[in-house]
């Protein structure tokens, strides 16, 4: 009989491409995309999308996709069955956990990847491996502003929805780049700032699309944001326009840290930063004046040796201000992956069990080994960063790794590279042969979110569910099926048979979740954690209470970190940060030909003011050197950027341009946040001559 054409499939998906949470309908027949069409009952985005989630999928079908198992031989990666590669997975892992012990084997979870395949990642590494060394690459992003939140009102994540941000009087956005970043956020913010008078105070360093708008643009000097934070602050106080009410009822701490800003005048702000005093007043006026003030952060702060600092110094500011539980205020740190939120909340770190319980409380510790039925680790492991440190010093001998392209995305790449290198024994799962890939010993081939069902948690909380819309393609199966298979082989009996009884597992034990479940999220629903038994979310934090068990928030005094200094040669100060069009290191957006036809390689962007001094225009090919390595690159010359300042585009799949070969191993204190965007360095231009 003849084939019947295949017929017309409406799938809803959630966008994998930032931490908004854009949700649509995906039109397919057969394999073949045919649109992607955004519904009015999508809780995040209605009818709203932007050019990844709209053109961002040809991937899918990529002529590039890992398809088989690859084992190593020698220099070359062979095909393999499954049993193969999962024998040898299981053989070598037992092998060098007898040898070296349990400890000696790291595992790095996704942020790319489901709420589902995180939670069965960590208990992999905590109930069968017997470690605490996993950890999610929000160590490079969003750590420190976790930090900074949890030290100061209790929980790190989004005190509100992207409506309570759309609805404030005024918005302050710090180091973070909206427009592209996090685009259909952005849209949200425009239309309020132009049509319905909300403010809008912009700080970074680079002219983007929300500065050219915004109300006050501040340009501070590259890593100085706490200091203007903590003047405003000052300034406010010493006003006596500090919320009294909210203050005296809701915040420990105001004493000590009046003290702690004695140093952060105005004339000390202006010095250090380079904002005027002017501006300044400006700022703090404004921000008394407004009714609801919504901070947002991203890495322009985060990526600092003071990252956790100024973190904190903004959550300080809105609780001075009485900027918190109340529609229309609080802190958002901008999450930049899909599901980084919901890899952190779902446990993969070293500290923490699945909804911020630490792995330290015997208690909670207690819970799980009954739920599990093992003794578990009770000592935090180590985050990714100290990883890499413990295998160069030979303590670390095997890395567990899915999703993650920690090849290019972890600062100092040359260094990381070298540790790939001396490991005993490496496993990458993903869909594409990384960078990482090429240093594994076995590559497993992974389906992407349009091959299989899960749920993602976006930047306010909000966790959703995506449905299949393909068969994995050739012999690639889900992570967490495949998490299961090694886990089984390794000794437990696992029966997930889909990732709703994983979801209900978690539900079960962490008390955020517990009214989670695929029930409940079925469709378009979706549930803001913490969710009460009964199902009921939470979009808007602190309304009552503060999350400390005396329910007050505590203002944290915090201090200048001077950034690091390159040395003199290293003249120019290079940011980078992502761009419109691509995702990240690019390992999909580059693969789809939608977006690559328009934006097909990274680029430098100098200033008007540089390019004459050097001589260049746009085109130019020119080299850049840090302490750390070297990239080539052309150059756009652009007053987005000023003076001295450079900004590399961070999304490449291009070896040579890649700006982590640029970037140091040094990092914030508490979090082990590298301090990507604080790199000195130099440029020479190579052409024209
Ligand atoms: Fe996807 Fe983010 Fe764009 Fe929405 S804003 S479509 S979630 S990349």
């Amino acid at each position: 009989a003849a084939m019947r054409e295949p017929r017309i499939k409406r799938t809803k998906t959630v966008c994998t491409y930032c931490g908004v949470g854009c949700s649509f309908e995906i039109w397919t027949k057969g394999r073949k995309i045919l649109k992607v069409e955004p519904q009015v009952e999508a809780p995040v985005n209605g009818i709203s999308t932007c050019v990844k989630g709209k053109w961002g999928w040809d991937f899918i079908n990529s002529e590039e996709r890992l398809t088989k198992p690859l084992i190593r031989k020698g220099d070359k990666f062979v095909e393999a069955t499954w049993d193969e590669a999962l024998d040898l997975i299981t053989g070598r892992l037992s092998e060098l956990k007898e040898k070296h012990g349990p400890d000696s084997i790291g595992y790095i979870a996704s942020s790319k990847c489901t709420n589902e395949e995180n939670y069965l990642f960590q208990k992999f590494a905590r109930a069968v491996m017997d470690t605490n060394n996993v950890d999610n690459c929000s160590r490079y992003c969003q750590s420190p502003a976790t930090a900074g939140l949890m030290r100061t009102v209790g929980i790190g994540g989004d005190a509100g929805t992207i409506h309570d941000i759309a609805s404030a009087d005024l918005v302050l956005v710090i180091g973070a780049n909206p427009a592209e970043s996090h685009p259909v956020l952005a849209t949200r913010i425009k239309r309020a700032h132009k049509l319905f008078g909300q403010k809008l105070i912009v700080s970074d360093l680079r002219m983007n699309e929300l500065a050219q708008r915004a109300d006050v643009y501040l340009h501070p000097e590259p890593a100085t944001d706490l200091i203007w934070l903590n003047a405003v602050s000052k300034y406010i106080i010493d006003q006596g326009w500090e919320d009294k009410d909210f203050i005296k009822e809701r915040v420990h701490g105001f004493e000590e840290y009046v003290k702690s800003l004695e140093k952060y005048t105005l004339e000390f702000a202006a010095e250090k930063t380079g904002i005027s005093k002017e501006e300044l007043v400006k700022v703090a006026t404004m921000i008394t004046e407004a009714k609801s003030v919504c901070g947002l952060w991203a890495m322009g702060v985060t990526q600092h040796l003071g990252g956790t600092e100024t973190s904190t110094a903004i959550s300080n500011l809105l609780l001075v201000t009485g900027n918190y539980g109340k529609p229309g205020t609080g802190a958002y740190p901008l999450r930049g992956h899909n599901n980084v939120q919901g890899a952190c909340d779902f446990g993969t770190m070293p500290a923490w069990f699945p909804g911020y319980e630490a792995v330290q409380d015997a208690k909670v510790r207690a819970r799980y080994e009954e739920a599990w039925g093992v003794t578990l680790p009770k000592e935090p492991g180590l985050n990714n960063h100290q990883m890499v440190e413990a295998i160069h010093d030979g303590k670390l001998k095997a890395l567990y790794l899915f999703g993650e392209d920690m090849a290019i995305v972890d600062s100092n790449s040359n260094h990381v590279h070298d540790a790939f290198e001396k490991l005993e024994f490496f496993v990458v799962q993903d869909i594409f042969f990384t960078k990482t890939a090429q240093y594994a010993d076995v590559v497993l081939p992974a389906a992407p979110s349009l091959e299989k069902e899960g749920t993602f948690t976006n930047t306010e909380r909000r966790i959703q569910r995506f449905y299949q819309v393909f068969e994995p393609l050739g012999d690639c199966k889900p992570d967490w099926q495949i998490i299961q298979e090694v886990a089984n082989r390794l000794g437990a009996n696992w029966n997930y048979s889909h990732p709703g009884e994983i979801m209900a597992e978690a539900a079960r034990l962490a008390p955020v979740f517990a009214g989670v479940s695929y029930e409940r999220l079925e469709g378009w629903n979706s549930q803001l954690w913490p969710v009460a038994p009964d199902g009921e979310g939470t979009p808007l934090l602190y309304t009552e209470k503060f999350a400390f068990p005396d329910g007050k928030a505590r203002l944290f005094p915090v201090d200048w970190t001077p950034p690091f200094e390159a040395g003199e040669e290293y003249d120019l100060h290079l940011n980078n940060g992502r761009l419109l069009e691509h995702f990240h290191e690019g390992n999909m957006t580059y693969k789809s030909k939608g977006i690559t036809h328009k934006v097909p390689h990274p680029w430098l962007e100098v200033s008007p003011e540089l390019a004459e001094e050097r001589g260049i225009k746009d085109g130019a090919l020119v080299r850049l050197t840090s302490p750390f390595g070297k990239v080539e690159v052309r150059v756009l010359v652009t007053d987005h950027v000023k003076g001295k300042e450079l900004y590399l585009t961070m999304n490449t799949s291009e070896d040579i341009a890649a700006v982590n070969r640029l970037t140091s191993s040094y990092h914030d204190k508490i979090t082990h946040t590298p301090n990507f965007k604080e790199m000195g360095v130099k440029m020479e231009v190579l052409e024209p001559k």
